[in-house]
């Protein structure tokens, strides 16, 4: 069954969330509605108040514009939250949309996990908004329906409730002393299933935290080529992130980004920068910074109007 949440609902979380999206944060199965814009003509306006005010995609052709940071998406495609090997967490939040392909990898790597991994299946975090765009709360990407977040905690083996997938947490996998993984969490299935991931042609970077990375370099065996594309980024302790290249055929609109090296990434020096004490745990700044004044839509590439202003795809 393809349970729609309430579309007419739309998140306003409670949740500010200083860095990345962690797994961690909690929505609400009754978020309140966001209010009208005053002036939604105004140029200085975060564009993220107009796509977070989309709760469908634009009905056009599929079309990536601009970058994983600074983009937009059309004719994105919405992920089922309930299939035979996933489950989408945070409905709340309206980010279960990406381009087709993404859609479409989230689900063989779901039926993966379950078939190398044993996983009954897994967890869908954060992929993009309905039409992409900037967000209120956690990632700079994920703006052009390229990039997924999956937890790290196994699907359990039953539906869970709009409730639970508000409010569960994802395990942290990474020990107290951020030096490795922790082994009461990390399992050999992590493994399969980061390297299933990784293993997709079209997939180009991965983002774990280092302390995954360290892991995975030690216990990977055979054919290693994979870990290329798995790097070590800030948090990401719950959870992996997926990104795939720019769609074949979607023309020069979709920015993409320079293939990672080809070697593994799992020399002393590969990593050494990621343990520093100082990266480990850095020193809160003595004055706080500015907050950056939020991307505005004409930052954004100019196509990104039309994706806002286009009529709503009928679902
Ligand atoms: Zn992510």
């Amino acid at each position: 069954m393809n349970l729609r949440p309430i579309l007419g609902l739309m998140l306003v979380t409670a949740v500010v969330c200083a860095s990345a999206a962690l797994a961690q944060d909690k929505g609400s199965v009754d978020p309140k509605p966001l209010p009208p814009l005053a002036n939604p003509n105004d140029p200085k306006l975060g564009a993220k108040e107009l796509f977070g005010r989309k709760i469908l995609p634009a009905a056009m052709p599929t079309h990536v514009v601009g970058f994983y940071a600074k983009g937009c998406i059309a004719g994105a495609e919405g992920l089922p939250i309930n299939g035979e090997t996933w489950q989408v967490m945070r409905l709340s939040r309206n980010r279960y949309w990406a381009h087709p392909d993404m859609v479409a990898l989230v689900r063989r790597l779901a039926a993966r996990a379950h078939k190398d991994a044993g996983w009954p299946g897994i967890l869908v975090g954060d992929m993009s908004q309905p039409r992409g765009g900037p967000m209120f709360t956690g990632h700079a990407s994920h703006q052009v329906g390229l990039d997924a977040d999956i937890w790290l905690t196994p699907m359990p083996n039953r539906r869970l409730s709009r409730n639970e997938r508000e409010e569960m947490s994802a395990v942290m996998m990474v020990r107290a002393d951020r030096l490795d993984i922790d082994p009461n969490a990390w399992t050999p299935t992590h493994l399969n299933v980061i390297r299933a991931a990784a293993q997709e042609p079209t997939v180009q970077r991965i983002f774990v935290n280092a302390a995954i990375k360290k892991a995975l370099c030690r216990e990977a065996k055979g054919d290693r080529s994979w870990l290329s594309k798995v790097r070590p980024m800030y948090g990401h302790d719950y959870h992996f992130h997926i990104r795939i290249k720019c769609p074949p055929g979607n023309g020069s609109d979709c920015e993409s980004q320079t293939d990672p090296g080809h070697g593994d990434g799992c020399s002393a020096g590969d990593l050494a920068f990621w343990f520093k004490d100082s990266i480990i745990h850095p020193k809160p700044p003595k004055v706080p910074p500015k907050p950056r004044p939020p991307m505005t839509l004409a930052q954004l590439p100019a196509a990104c109007k039309q994706v806002l202003a286009a009529p709503d795809a009928k679902q």
